[in-house]
């Protein structure tokens, strides 16, 4: 009685996000937060670069008559422009303010784009492991997901891809760099994949997306730059934040861009900017659109991330865990030393470290590191993961 079926058991199938909340306040509360290797969320502990500051106090010293007020539901047309100018210059497309809308976040411009693909029934690939919303996403518009797994590196598996799609597939979700393996997919894994999905269109008769969530595109490592996914795939949308990149996810500010390659874009585009508006968002945020139209450029300070990525690596590889060495966001994703990850990460539980199962995004076996997290805690930490490799004889 009371809220939604649905609601209820959803929530019964998240409820291990808040348990391992609750138990890090608990601990923490016992033995201190230094003493607690809180390696669950994925929340920045960096702080925005410089010029955001200086761009908010440029804008507080000279407000714009009317900047609070609505605009058109897509977003301003100048940080449009701005957006839309880097992704020319990256793919070498025209990309113009006509091809973006600015969204609440990079969660908010995922629902905007599945709830203008998706029609009752229809079908999104997504690949295992994943970012866990995204079976609550597609599931918010009427769509049902098709999990398919990576290969053993985490890389795209284009031959399982193809044999998962149907008539009825609209959309696949790709996201590079991923959470929660880290990985980069290589241009050429970009251009096989467009080729092995454009011969299931031909064969089908149909239309299938491609939904490019790239919040950490700009958090690689090793001289890595991710490529420009509108160069590769013909029928993508790209969906981002500055939640990772700007070090801003509490401010909520991010877009959608669609390749212009896309056939009847401007139909598509309007499909977008009208489910901004009816899913409640109506616009993104007006003060932090103005605020990133200038820093389209920037992004926080990558070595801080980069050299705990190495600690972390480095350091869990020599004790015996084995994992992918991960080539961008904030994530490690190492086999767990037992199948069952869950009582492994119950076991880290008793050294105070709090880690996420991989059974959470669709891939057992294995556990998630973040590390987003203050150095000192994840060299705090290395003794305790030296107890822990030795409690399952690595
Ligand atoms: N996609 C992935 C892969 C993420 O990891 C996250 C956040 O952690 C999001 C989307 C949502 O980002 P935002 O906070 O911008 O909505």
């Amino acid at each position: 009685m009371g809220i939604s079926n649905k609601i209820e058991e959803n929530l019964k199938r998240a409820s291990w996000i808040r348990a391992m909340f609750e138990e890090g306040e608990r601990l923490r509360k016992i033995y201190g937060p230094e003493k607690v290797y809180d390696f669950t969320l994925g929340n920045p502990n960096v702080e925005p670069p410089a010029v955001f500051k200086e761009e908010l106090k440029r804008l507080a010293d000279n407000p714009i008559p009317g900047m609070h007020r609505y605009m058109s539901n897509a977003g301003y047309p100048e940080v449009r422009k701005a957006v839309a100018d880097v992704l020319a210059e990256e793919s070498g497309l025209p990309v113009n303010e006509n091809h973006v809308v600015m969204t609440v976040g990079a969660g908010g411009a995922l629902n905007v784009v599945l709830k203008t693909l998706l029609d009752p029934g229809d079908e999104v690939i997504i690949l295992s492991p994943y970012f866990v919303e995204y079976k609550f996403y597609v599931d918010n518009h009427g769509g049902v997901c098709k999990e398919v797994p990576t290969l053993e590196n985490f890389q795209i598996n284009t031959e399982a891809i193809a044999q998962a799609v149907t008539a009825k597939t609209k959309a696949i979700i790709i996201n590079s760099p991923n959470n929660p393996t880290g990985v980069i997919y290589p241009e050429e894994s970009l251009s096989a994949l467009d080729k092995v999905l454009s011969a299931k269109e031909e064969e089908l008769g149909t239309d299938i997306y491609v939904i490019s969530d790239e919040p950490y595109a700009k958090i690689c490592y090793d001289g890595i730059k991710v490529p420009n996914v509108f160069k590769y795939i013909r029928k993508s949308i790209i969906v981002t934040s500055h939640s990772k990149d700007l070090a801003l996810p509490g401010e909520r500010i991010g877009y959608l861009a669609v390749s212009p390659k896309v056939p009847k874009v401007d139909l598509v585009m309007e499909g977008m900017t009208f489910a901004n508006r009816i899913l409640g968002f109506v616009n993104a945020p007006a003060l932090m659109q103005r605020l990133v139209t200038k820093l389209q450029r920037e992004r926080v300070d990558i070595a801080d991330y980069e050299e705990k990525r190495n600690i972390l690596y480095e350091n869990l590889t020599a004790l015996g865990f084995e994992m992918v060495k991960p080539q961008g966001a904030f994530y490690l994703f190492p086999k767990s030393p037992i199948p069952d990850d869950i009582a492994f990460i119950k076991a880290a539980q008793k050294h105070n470290i709090l880690l996420v199962p991989g059974s959470g995004f669709g891939k057992p076996g294995y556990f998630r590191i973040s590390y987003c997290i203050d150095k000192q805690i994840i060299l705090n930490s290395l003794p305790a993961f030296k107890q822990l490799a030795a409690e399952f004889s690595l």
